[in-house]
């Protein structure tokens, strides 16, 4: 099983190689900010790219936290479009296998049909250049990728473009756990609605069950669990992405913990 982590983008490389691990994904800029992505890598876009290649790293690029592409509200829909297409871009131009992105939400009393429609309207009006993986979240009112019948919903409004092909899942198993999703069908469940998983973000969860919390716990340090980890693991059959706390001591850690219980 190909076990990477959620590092810093100065030197994903180095911070590949100081976890043994085969891929490692990373924010390009600002997680909460609208600034656009930035490429932090001494050798810029291109350096990046041929530097990972030469060293069989794979990269993952993590779209900002606050991109909102479902949205009712223009003044955050509009400038998460362009934002959108923005990383598409950059993570593109550095040979990134995928960039992720979480599934937003509509405003609390506004109807979910909208949400659905303007991921489809998204996903009409970006070139994408490598697959976009859509992550489900913890909590929020009225999110779109929190529970399994709204990921649906989003799948069957995005299956009518001409990018679906283009468009992937990305499991993260805290947000399943926190999100009320039970983890001893959720690969199952997910792959009858998506028929893929990309990318697992394998994560422990400081919270219980259904509590709607995002926050992230080393493996076997949460409430998730332990074998019903390893089980969505070796069961969802994608890459892993750790994004535990701490620095590549801790992820080495949680590799070995789940390579053990694979
Ligand atoms: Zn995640």
């Amino acid at each position: 099983m190909d076990i990477g982590a959620h590092v810093d983008q100065a030197d994903p490389i180095a911070e590949a190689q100081a976890r043994r691990a085969p891929h490692v994904q990373f924010f390009l800029g600002d997680p909460q900010g609208y600034r656009g992505p930035e490429i932090r890598y001494a050798g810029g876009a291109d350096g990046l790219r041929t530097d990972a290649e030469a060293a069989g790293i794979g990269l993952y690029v993590h779209a900002p936290y606050i991109v909102n592409v479902a949205t009712t509200n223009n003044r955050i829909r509009i400038p998460s479009r362009k934002l959108l297409q923005q990383h598409v871009d950059a993570a593109a131009a550095i040979g990134a296998r995928g960039l992720i992105v979480h599934g937003g939400h509509v405003n609390k009393d506004d109807d979910p049909e909208k949400g659905f429609d303007n991921w489809r309207k998204a996903i009409e009006a970006t070139d994408l250049k490598l697959p976009l993986l859509i992550e489900n979240t913890a909590g929020g009112d009225n999110a779109m990728t929190r529970y399994l019948e709204r990921i649906g919903r989003v799948w069957d409004a995005i299956a009518a473009t001409e990018q679906a092909d283009l468009v992937g899942f990305c499991l993260d198993t805290c947000h399943a756990h926190a999100g009320g999703n039970s983890l001893e069908t959720v690969v199952g469940d997910v792959l009858a609605i998506t028929g893929r998983i990309d990318l697992v973000h394998c994560n422990d969860s400081r919270d219980a069950f259904d509590s709607g919390a995002d926050r992230h716990a080393n493996l076997g340090a949460g409430k998730v669990d332990a074998d019903l980890l390893a089980a969505v693991v070796r069961d969802a059959g994608a890459p892993v992405v750790l994004e535990t706390p701490g620095g590549a001591a801790e992820h080495v850690a949680d590799a070995h913990w789940l390579s053990e219980r694979l």
